[in-house]
């Protein structure tokens, strides 16, 4: 943990400030294991291995914690980097180019193993706090403690330890594999003050009924309960009809015969799943079926969202014809 990060925490359970009551171990300019403490209720929050860590799993309700513990797992084991990452960000985040994270205090709903949070940090942002409430932490503090302007957090989405700086909040895949979406994003939109700016991008209920209908009730009751290495290996086989279908399929329709792949079952993103190879592919089927919680949200339910928060200037895209980004200002 950089020290400077204090500016930005409060405390979660009282909004009091954060002081750092003691740090036993540096390395280089970050806090290694300290304690931080609240200067009104006087809580206590460790700091471990370089991340503060305001959650304990626990600690937390049954749902979140196999939530986290999931992706934790998957964010440990797929570290993989991926040249595709700027440009699929971009893609969930739009209208936000790259220039927009210039100069701006930036906070990421849900980080995983960080690959976001490193782009806004390379893109120039004058400080990007990534938080997540999973094992995930750890592979992020690994791919960003080297950046001067990035802090990893473990917390809860719905007890943010922050203060109201942020000029830009984003979430992207996070909320809906969340117990309530709406409520993350409300809390996450919590922290941006005014003038500020929000992005989240979800998933769609539109067009994905096939998924609720035939992959969800696997994922419920099977493949989010089996053991994270067991559903490594076993997702090895959809993962192998989705490559051959992409690859043999759907990418070379979309070069050579476009009218037609415009007319396959849920061409645009198979089609745009196609660039990926074999790793990326078996970390986005993995990912698909480790989750135990993960909601579809129709146009009208993510609208009410940026009703909620009273946003203005809203922004909503339709993504790949299965997903929704949504952009607007506090
Ligand atoms: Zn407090």
């Amino acid at each position: 943990m950089k020290e400077r990060l204090l500016d930005l925490l409060a405390c979660p359970t009282c909004g009091g400030d954060i002081l750092l009551a003691y740090a036993s171990k540096y390395d280089d300019k970050e806090i290694m294991d300290g304690v931080l403490s609240c200067k009104k209720c006087s809580r206590e929050y460790k700091i471990v291995g370089g991340v503060p860590r305001f959650a304990d799993l626990a600690k937390i309700e049954e749902d979140k914690a196999e939530t986290a513990e999931n992706f934790g797992w998957q964010w440990t084991h797929f570290t993989q980097e991926n040249e595709q990452y700027a440009d699929q960000f971009l893609g969930w985040m739009q209208p936000v180019t790259r220039d927009f994270f210039e100069g701006k205090i930036v906070l990421e709903g849900g980080c995983g193993k960080g690959r976001h949070t490193k782009l806004a940090a390379e893109w120039g942002a004058k400080e990007v706090v990534g938080i997540d409430l999973g094992d995930g932490v750890e592979s992020a503090y690994a791919a960003t403690r080297h950046l001067p302007n990035v802090h990893i957090v473990q917390c809860d989405i719905y007890k943010l330890p922050f203060t109201r700086k942020f000029d830009y909040a984003f979430s992207v895949g996070v909320l809906h594999h969340t117990p309530d979406p709406k409520r993350a994003f409300v809390s996450l939109a919590g922290k941006v003050k005014k003038g500020g700016h929000i992005s989240a991008w979800v998933y769609g209920a539109e067009n994905n009924e096939w998924i609720t209908k035939y992959v969800d009730p696997v994922r419920e009751g099977f493949t989010s309960k089996i053991s994270q290495p067991m559903l490594y290996q076993l997702s090895k086989l959809p993962t192998l009809s989705v490559f051959l279908t992409t690859k043999l399929v759907y990418r070379p329709a979309n070069i050579v015969a476009k009218p037609v792949a415009k007319r396959l079952f849920y061409n645009d993103y198979l089609n745009h799943l196609g660039t990926f190879g074999w790793r990326e592919q078996h970390n986005i089927v993995f990912d698909h079926l480790v989750a135990p919680t993960a909601f579809y949200v129709s146009k009208e339910d993510f609208v009410s969202w940026w009703e909620e928060i009273k946003a203005k200037d809203v922004e909503i895209i339709w993504h790949n014809q299965n997903s929704w980004c949504g952009f607007g200002q506090i």
